[in-house]
């Protein structure tokens, strides 16, 4: 690597925004980005814009806590996650700088007989497609993680768990300017503070793409606005099967290096990572209402905060640095919506909810293999907008409740 921190210079700053490109990508995240870089890099469609109504990457990429797996329960969601894990692994050589890419491995605990029967089923699924993900008893719980209370005889006693060795960490936002940097290199322009107001429909294709800096001619079209996904959608007059949560988390001071591991307790809907800055990263479930807001609250600050103690009580005490949320764009079926819209030439890379980090890598390359074939790649096919007609959903709740 010929260094290993993004410098600001690598993205230059937008010029005018020109009247038409091949590709205008709505949405500076780092699902739009990875699509951008994907399609300069390997595909040599560089007439791109990546248009930004905030600054570069600073919705869900900024907020997410980065818990990288692909311990899912269906075939087609384990397969699609796999390849997001193995990108992962050579990504800070595919950006030339270092994601901070940390293959510590994940482990989800089991408070129940019947958490651990619903382990062994996505154990052995896992297997047969190739991942490291396997049930474990107490004693190699208690192996892996040793400071964790076991909470032997009590209500929450620590059964067994489900070890994924796959499951790592990665700096949200080394990924999202790494994609960046090698796009702008590649003559893709990032265009920031600017807002897509709506879409100029004709017929069954998007002729132009509408924004507060003026109107963009396009060839083709992806709509990757994390938490805006449904308003912009219908902005295009397409109604997707999307509802908004906050989702939060929050961070402590930082702390010598102790927690080897993802640790994450479905009982507890809490999971707790530690970043490479030491801090220790508590996330967990949805708020229980929807809403388009990015404030944090208290009552969340208190589940987390007591979710985390009881596994680690040696964390009472310790201080709290920071707590956010950021708007997630759930669907009914816990599985992102990829691939084609009832438009043309307008592609969807949304519903990422609580779970689409991971999936930088992976949904920008094969977007930007669909935009630049016109056709759905068959990893992508099982996620399409059609399955919510045809009944053939992809049930991931189970496996993404508690730790995203
Ligand atoms: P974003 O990063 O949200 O980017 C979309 C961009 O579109 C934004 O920058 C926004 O400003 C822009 N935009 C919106 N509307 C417009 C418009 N009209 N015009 C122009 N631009 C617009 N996922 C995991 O895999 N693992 C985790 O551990 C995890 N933890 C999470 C924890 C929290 C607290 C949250 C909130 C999310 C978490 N997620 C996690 C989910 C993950 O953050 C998202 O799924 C992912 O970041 C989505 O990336 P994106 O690029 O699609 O969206």
């Amino acid at each position: 690597l010929s260094r290993d921190y993004p410098v600001s210079g690598d993205i230059p700053a937008a010029p005018d925004l020109k009247p038409s490109y091949d590709v205008v990508i709505v949405g500076g995240g780092g699902h739009g980005l990875s699509c951008a870089h994907h399609l300069s890099k390997y595909h040599g469609i560089r007439s791109v814009a990546v248009i930004e109504k905030g600054y570069l990457a600073g919705g869900n990429t900024a907020r997410n806590t980065t818990t990288i797996r692909s311990n899912y329960i269906t075939p087609e969601g384990i397969a699609f996650y796999k390849e997001a894990v193995e990108l992962f692994e050579g990504l800070s050589q595919e950006l030339d700088f270092n994601v901070m890419f940390s293959q510590r491995g994940q482990l989800t605990l089991a408070h129940t007989e019947a958490t651990l029967r619903s382990f062994h089923a996505r154990a052995e699924m896992g297997k047969h497609l190739g991942t490291r993900t396997e049930v474990v008893d107490q004693k190699a719980v208690e192996e892996l993680v040793p400071s964790l209370n076991m909470d032997h005889g009590g209500a929450l006693e620590i059964l067994g768990g489900l070890w994924h060795a796959d499951g790592g960490t990665a700096r949200h936002d080394a990924v999202a300017w790494g994609y960046a940097a090698q796009a702008s290199r590649r003559g893709v322009e990032i265009h920031q503070r600017t807002e897509v107001e709506g879409f100029e429909v004709v017929g069954d294709r998007v002729q132009a793409v509408k924004t507060n800096r003026g109107r963009i001619a396009c060839g083709q079209v992806l709509i990757a606005t994390g938490g805006m996904n449904y308003d912009v959608a219908l902005m295009a007059g397409v109604e997707l099967p999307i509802r908004c949560y906050p989702l939060q988390a929050m961070v402590t001071q930082p702390l010598k290096p102790w927690l080897h591991t993802l640790v994450s307790s479905v009982s507890l809907h809490t999971y707790l990572v530690q970043s490479s800055r030491g801090e220790i990263v508590i996330g967990g479930g949805s708020d229980p209402y929807q809403l388009y807001s990015t404030r944090s609250t208290l009552d969340m600050k208190e589940h987390l905060a007591e979710g985390a103690v009881h596994l680690f009580p040696f964390l009472q005490g310790v201080r709290l640095l920071r707590q956010w949320a950021g708007i997630t764009d759930m669907t009914p079926d816990y599985s992102p919506i990829m691939g084609a819209s009832p438009l043309q030439n307008l592609w969807l890379d949304c519903g990422w909810g609580t779970w689409g980090f991971k999936a930088t890598p992976v949904a920008g390359k094969r977007m930007a293999e669909t935009i630049a074939k016109g056709r759905v790649p068959d990893i992508l096919k099982p996620f399409a907008l059609e399955r919510f007609e045809t009944f053939r959903l992809l049930n991931e709740m189970g496996a993404t409740a508690a730790s995203h």
